[in-house]
């Protein structure tokens, strides 16, 4: 999946499409497979980023398991009482039990940067589905699975036994505990789709047109396009080492302002540093890219990564996956 950071408008679709579909069983109430956070941020799980996992010069580094605290509870509110307590002005929504101190989108919109220079942007992840996965490497129990026929990564929850290495080795911290069924879960790529032709539910859902699905050898799909000819989307988190299937287009920003309050290009808003903490030294390669593509089409000239980035038709996103999921019998098992 490659997903275009600067169409992204942090509208939670893709969250909400994926929830719907497949975290409303028992255990799974505080699990959000897709989640969407405000950059720079802490991210969900809390600090995730300095958690450890993953691997360092071929030999795996030690992680540190999330609490489900640091994902953030599924909170209960008092429903009852605001909507059937007859109790008119006099109550408002709040959530019952111990007041939560973090949840998957605490720190929304809040960003870095000064006035007038303030930025953010939004940075969504589901599982990366990576051709080294560290959460496979660390299971003892041989339960979990990277697919011959697609790539998708999958836990088979009859072989699971709840030890939670996995979530240990992940660097991204992208496994959910489940403590009614104890076992571990995650992201499963929309998998039944896929075997039908049916793009993922967070990437059909997506208003915003981010997010690009396929295969990464298919030299027609947008995939390929992106990440190799154009080398335009790079996966978060390179030095991990786990080499993410899940690549992204870099943010670009609005210039900034100097103390006169005019326009300053002698640098960026976000601060190089700060993207490159988070792609590699490689986003500075397709940033200049971008612009430079940018600028040819001001002037008049086609550019295919431009034209690609826009997705002026939805299906030619999907790399084959646009089958109507209306067409599909689903059969429950
Ligand atoms: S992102 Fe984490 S859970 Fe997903 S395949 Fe990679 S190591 Fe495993
Ligand atoms: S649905 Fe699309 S635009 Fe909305 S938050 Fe998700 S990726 Fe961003």
């Amino acid at each position: 999946m490659v997903m275009d950071l600067n169409k992204c408008i942090g509208c939670q679709t893709c969250t909400i499409a994926c929830k719907r579909l497949w975290t409303r069983d028992e255990g799974m109430d505080y699990q959000w497979w897709n989640t969407v956070n405000t950059m720079p941020g802490r991210g969900t799980p809390r600090d995730w980023e300095q958690m450890g996992g993953g691997f360092q010069d071929g030999k795996a580094r030690p992680g540190k398991l999330p609490s489900r605290r640091d994902f953030g509870e599924a909170w209960e509110f008092n429903h009852e009482e605001v909507f059937h307590g007859g109790k008119g002005d006099s109550v408002h929504l709040q959530v019952k039990g111990e007041e939560p101190d973090w949840g998957p989108n605490w720190d929304e919109d809040q960003g870095a940067g000064e006035y007038p220079n303030a930025y953010y942007f939004y940075l969504p992840r589901i599982c990366n589905h990576c051709t080294h996965p560290a959460c496979l490497e660390a299971c003892p129990r041989k339960a979990i699975e990277k697919r011959q026929e697609d790539g998708v990564v999958l836990i088979n929850e009859d072989r699971c036994r709840g030890y939670r290495f996995c979530m240990e080795a992940c660097p991204y911290k992208k496994i959910y505990f489940n403590h009614a069924e104890k076992v571990s879960q995650k992201c499963i790529f929309c998998f039944p789709r896929i075997e039908q032709g049916v793009a993922n539910a967070c990437a059909r859902q997506c208003p915003g047109r981010v997010r690009f699905v396929g295969y990464r050898d298919d030299e027609e799909g947008p995939i390929w396009k992106l990440v190799d000819k154009w080398k335009a989307a790079l996966p978060l988190h390179p030095e991990y080492g786990t080499d993410p299937n899940v690549f992204y287009v870099p943010p670009l920003a609005p210039p900034r302002f100097d103390e006169k309050g005019d326009v300053d290009e002698s640098k960026p808003r976000i601060p190089d540093e700060y993207l490159v903490s988070l792609f590699g030294p490689k986003v500075l390669d397709v940033l200049a890219l971008m612009k430079s593509e940018m600028a040819k089409t001001r002037a008049g000239e086609k550019s295919e990564l431009m034209d690609l980035l826009i997705a002026y038709r939805w299906k030619d996103m999907f790399g084959g996956f646009d089958r109507d999921p209306a067409t599909i019998e689903w059969v429950k098992s």
